[in-house]
């Protein structure tokens, strides 16, 4: 996937649109699990290591397999706003192989 290194986005705190530097950002694994069971987990003295972490009826993940391994990732992209310097995360991330970032044209 091609991205243009500037985009004009809105920006939420200048409440207008500006140019943003685009950038790349490593994606982290996130948790399966939902906000409350990882505090609960977590006061059991849970909620580490990978995956489901050891829900309860499963052991946990403590070695990472690789069967299955999806050949593609989800684009974590930043915005930095060039007005304020803010940074604004994408919304969703989209499935690619690879992201480049190219000058933008004009
Ligand atoms: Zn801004």
């Amino acid at each position: 996937m091609k991205i243009p290194k500037i985009k004009r986005r809105y920006c939420p705190y200048c409440k207008k649109h500006t140019p943003h530097k685009v950038s790349q950002a490593k994606r982290r694994q996130g948790s399966s699990l939902t906000k409350g069971s990882k505090h609960r987990a977590r006061k059991r003295g849970r909620a580490r290591g990978l995956g489901s972490r050891g829900r309860y009826s499963k052991p946990a993940i403590t070695k990472f397999k690789m069967s299955g391994k999806k050949a593609t990732k989800k684009t974590d992209i930043r915005y930095e706003c060039s007005e304020c310097k803010k940074v604004h995360v994408q919304k969703h991330g989209v499935r690619t192989k690879r992201v480049s970032l190219n000058e933008a044209k004009g």
